[in-house]
């Protein structure tokens, strides 16, 4: 990679102000400061900025899975769907898989992930128990045609990833190499400068035996975790919740169901690990408390009650229901729930064999102050209140019955171990230790790259722009020649020279504009170090050198390169 740059000769195109359309601090600050464009919903273009730091981060994930005894490869990245056929999950995987034909009318999709590929690879080579364990990866561009693709590269529809894929005679052997797996990515997001956490994941539909994912620590991550600091218990809610039984209301009785941080349906409902139709069985009370939970997301609906009857019978998939005429339905958080004036309940019937159960009502006047479900449900008395940040002693929600926190994270790797699920259909076969003909077990391992970028940023950035750290900073120096004299110039030469001989990565703003946009700039782009020549402190022989934010020392301009180091 190129050490040293000119300002006035790269392409940084800088943004004023933050883009409209950018929700999240990281999809503005990559805008803003010239490290990407967008090109189509999901799809961006890397400037060169952006494109210095995308490979240093894919330079840390290399070095480890090298380190990891992983070997790398490439694959490609249309794929043909007969092996999506083979493996049984074309159907299966949605539209999130983009499938086209060629002039041959051949059908072929752009690759979301390369199970099949490398299956189909693997299968065709693999003789005996001798040539295995193997664990090979790629990185690589990923397309997902995500039905909500937002927050810049965070949900891209076009993305990079590493992908790896182990193969092995048996499950011990797999095991192992999960573990290594598991280490070799806490390495990576430590060396990235992470607040990470590692949770245990739902092996889902696929089944296995075990799943990670590794969150980023951030408020605008999309996930919720739990995590409980006594016994260091950690898992996706969907995951935590899994193994709970959904609350269930007996008629007559109300289950409040506390879903802290959730803000919209699908998240309560990822929550209760249930769709929108069960949660109405329950009635959902989000609480209200925190500087970002303060608002109900949804307005309460008011007005004609027959109306309000068919669209709560619409959002939990019933054909009608009847409401006690003291009732009002409204909607917290995207969820129909139901409320009666203070101190009155109101019982909703629903239909007996769509297997809902009836709930009750809390306190409509309690809805605009902060209150959570466990005051709702003091408040109420009668009530069964389930908190959902309880664990008890036993429950597999937890180890050690101790409560369990909340936050969001955004999901940046996942490791999983697929067992037989793909080798079995796409016949990854081998010889085993008996001369028999068995079937390989496999894991596999992905990260998030392009991902990274932003979630990298969520952690690092200040009202000035993004904190990189050193490793992944695009340069480390940020070099500010102010003034215009011939003095001036030739004295930031000699420091440029000095610093790319001492193999300091330096970006020398050599522009023409005023000190103001230079350090404007420089704090945007976000270079942990600056040098700053100017014309005042040059008379005397001096340089000033200082890292991000803070303050500046004078120094020889001969000794800015060695301190720079
Ligand atoms: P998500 O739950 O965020 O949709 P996923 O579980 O579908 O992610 P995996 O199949 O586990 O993703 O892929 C491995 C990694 O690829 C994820 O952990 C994530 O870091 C990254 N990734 C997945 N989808 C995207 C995307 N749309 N944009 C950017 N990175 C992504
Ligand atoms: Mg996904
Ligand atoms: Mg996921
Ligand atoms: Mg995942």
């Amino acid at each position: 990679m190129l050490h040293a740059m000119r300002y006035s000769k790269y392409f940084v195109p800088t943004l004023r102000d933050d883009p409209a359309d950018a929700e999240v601090i990281s999809h503005k600050l990559l805008l803003r400061a010239g490290f990407i464009r967008r090109v189509t919903s999901g799809v961006y273009d890397y400037l060169p900025i952006g494109l210095r730091v995308l490979r240093k981060i894919e330079a840390v994930v290399r070095e480890e899975m090298d380190r990891s005894g992983a070997q790398e490869l490439l694959m490609p990245t249309v794929q043909p769907t007969e092996l999506w056929n083979k493996s049984g999950r074309l159907e299966k995987y949605g539209p999130e898989l983009l499938r086209f034909n060629d002039r041959h009318n051949h059908e072929s999709c752009l690759g979301p992930t390369h199970e099949e590929v490398i299956c189909d690879l693997v299968s065709r080579e693999l003789r005996s128990y001798k040539q295995l364990p193997m664990n090979l990866y790629q990185v690589q561009t990923k397309f997902r045609d995500e039905i909500r693709p937002r927050f810049g590269l965070m949900r891209g529809r076009e993305f990079m990833m590493k992908d790896a894929y182990s193969f092995h005679a048996d499950a011990e052997c797999l095991s192992k190499e999960y573990q290594n797996m598991f280490d070799t990515y806490c390495r990576i997001f430590t060396r990235l400068g992470l607040k990470f956490r590692p949770v245990e994941a739902d092996t889902g539909s696929i089944g296995g035996n075990n799943s990670h994912e590794f969150h980023v620590l951030a408020e605008s991550g999309e996930d919720l975790i739990a995590h409980c600091s006594s016994c260091e218990y950690a898992a996706n809610v969907e995951k935590a919740v899994s193994s709970r039984s959904m609350p269930q209301s007996e008629p007559g009785e109300l289950t409040l169901v506390d879903t802290p941080n959730a803000t919209s349906a699908e998240e309560v409902s990822a929550f209760l690990n249930c769709d929108i139709a069960q949660l109405v069985k329950t009635l959902v009370y989000r609480a209200v408390g925190g500087e970002n939970d303060g608002e109900i997301v949804a307005a309460c609906l008011r007005g004609d009650d027959q109306l309000q009857e068919i669209k709560l019978a619409h959002a939990i998939g019933a054909d009608s229901v009847e409401l006690a005429s003291d009732a009002e339905v409204i909607s917290i958080g995207g969820i129909t729930g139901f409320v009666g004036p203070a101190g009155l309940s109101a019982r909703v019937i629903i239909d007996d064999s769509l297997k809902a159960a009836s709930g009750l009502v809390a306190g409509a006047n309690k809805l605009d102050t902060h209150m959570t479900g466990l005051d709702v449900a003091r408040d109420l008395g009668d009530v069964v209140f389930t908190d959902l940040r309880e664990t008890r002693a036993g429950d597999s929600c937890g180890k050690c019955g101790a409560a369990m926190e909340l936050s969001r994270g955004i999901e940046v790797g996942h490791v999983f171990e697929l067992g037989t699920r793909y080798a079995e259909p796409m016949e990854v076969l081998f010889q085993d230790q008996q001369g028999k003909r068995a079937v390989a077990t496999m894991g596999c391992y992905g990260i998030g790259v392009s991902r990274l970028m932003a979630a990298v940023v969520e952690q690092c950035n200040d009202d000035s722009g993004i904190c990189w750290p050193a490793n992944l900073a695009p340069f480390q120096v940020s070099l500010i020649t102010m003034g215009k004299s011939e003095a001036v110039i030739e004295a930031s030469e000699q420091v440029y020279s000095q610093l790319i001989e001492s193999g300091v990565e330096v970006l020398w703003d050599d522009r023409k504009e005023s000190p103001g946009v230079k350090f404007k700039d420089a704090e945007l782009i976000g270079m942990p170090v600056q040098v700053v020549v100017a014309d005042r402190s040059l008379k005397e022989g001096l340089a000033e050198m200082g890292v991000r934010g803070g303050s500046r020392q004078s120094m020889p301009i001969g000794e800015v390169a060695a301190a720079a180091i």
